[in-house]
């Protein structure tokens, strides 16, 4: 059993001359390199951070997110040389790659280093490197003179947090330190692409769009894995459960009117049975449910980017109203539309109707 940790809120807003600023950086960066966990912005979501050279920092990740040591762990550098700290045999697409989408939401498996602990990759030989582009995350990374290691600041299997007060609902009292910079801007996790396959493999969809990075790799290969049992090593982080709220989830897939139409229903016959039902909906929506459940609107049906920020945010909403059920649906299969069905797919925990 683990001490009980005071948790402390630093505040920052990004004001790089500004000497609390500085303070806070100062601060958080000594306790990355004391070893110790520190929740900070990503242009994506909260990442949960530690010294990515040292097993035992690591080590203390899984245990304050409760997550299995099966599923890896991402690395965050804020200068291209410490890419080479990190990975071996690293191939020129990886630099292609580099050039086109970081500082950003990308991240890369490579061959893993020799000085990079096992346990970042769960033991695998491999190891996840991304470049965030947020400032904060950035100037963190610099004064800490370190990889900082980091997955979403969020308990295993629940919604990532894209606001401090997510990281602190999950996170108060088994982590050092919270950089409380605001809300995240992109709202979904980064695109993670295999690198070490002879056949690049994208192994999550997120912030960058799959069609992004077929203009710079044509060849690159997305067949989405749900996978229903952990099989680590086959496929790391593809659970099925992940980024659930407490209330169970229906997906709806297909056109919208047949969509909406069988959400109403639905939403009709449990709330006759005394449920409590929560509706994840778009603001064009809106009418078609008006005066059922408890809505939470995510944007405009074609505002992908808004959709996105919101996604986690209104899954975490409707847990707090006590919801029973959740209802939500796709929002096409392009641009981030990917990313969101893969989200949502997961949420659901497969539990899907195609119309
Ligand atoms: P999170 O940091 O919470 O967004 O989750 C990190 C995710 O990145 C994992 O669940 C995997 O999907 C992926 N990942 C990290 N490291 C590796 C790796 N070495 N090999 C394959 N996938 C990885
Ligand atoms: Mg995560």
């Amino acid at each position: 059993v683990s001490q009980p940790i005071q948790t402390q809120i630093l505040p920052v807003v990004y004001q790089p001359d500004d000497s609390s600023y500085q303070q806070a950086i100062q601060i958080a960066s000594k306790a990355i390199q004391a070893g110790q966990l520190v929740a900070f912005p990503t242009e994506t979501v909260y990442g949960l951070g530690a010294n990515a050279l040292s097993a035992e920092a690591i080590a203390r990740i899984y245990i304050a997110k409760q997550r299995p040591t099966s599923d890896p762990v991402i690395a965050h550098i804020a200068h291209i040389d410490q890419l080479q700290q990190l990975a071996t045999n690293i191939p020129s697409i990886a630099y292609d790659l580099a050039e086109a989408f970081w500082a950003g939401a990308l991240t890369m498996v490579l061959k893993r280093g020799e000085n990079v602990p096992a346990n970042i990759a769960t033991g695998l030989e491999t190891v996840a490197v991304r470049f965030p582009s947020h400032p904060i995350a950035h100037d963190l990374i610099k004064a800490s003179g370190v990889p900082i290691a980091a997955p979403s600041a969020n308990t295993f299997t629940r919604p990532s947090a894209t606001t401090p007060e997510h990281v602190l609902e999950d996170l108060d009292g088994r982590i050092e330190f919270i950089l409380a910079g605001g809300s995240t801007t992109i709202g979904l996790e980064s695109t993670v692409i295999d690198l070490t396959a002879s056949r690049p493999r994208i192994l999550r969809p997120g912030g960058i769009t799959v069609d992004e990075i077929l203009r710079v790799i044509p060849d690159a290969d997305y067949s989405p894995q749900f996978t229903a049992k952990e099989t680590p090593t086959s496929a790391p982080g593809q659970m099925l459960k992940h980024y659930s709220p407490r209330a169970q989830v229906i997906l709806y897939h297909g056109e919208r009117n047949a969509t909406l139409e069988a959400m109403y229903q639905t939403a009709l016959e449990q709330i006759a049975q005394g449920k409590t039902v929560g509706l994840l909906i778009t603001q064009e929506d809106q009418a078609r449910l008006a005066g059922i459940g408890v809505p939470y609107l995510l944007g405009g049906q074609t505002d992908l980017e808004t959709i996105s920020r919101n996604l986690f945010a209104g899954l975490r909403y409707l847990d707090s109203q006590n919801v029973d059920l959740i209802l939500a649906h796709d929002f096409g299969d392009s641009g981030l539309g990917v990313a969101l069905w893969d989200r949502l797919h997961r949420a659901a925990e497969g539990n899907i109707i195609y119309l």
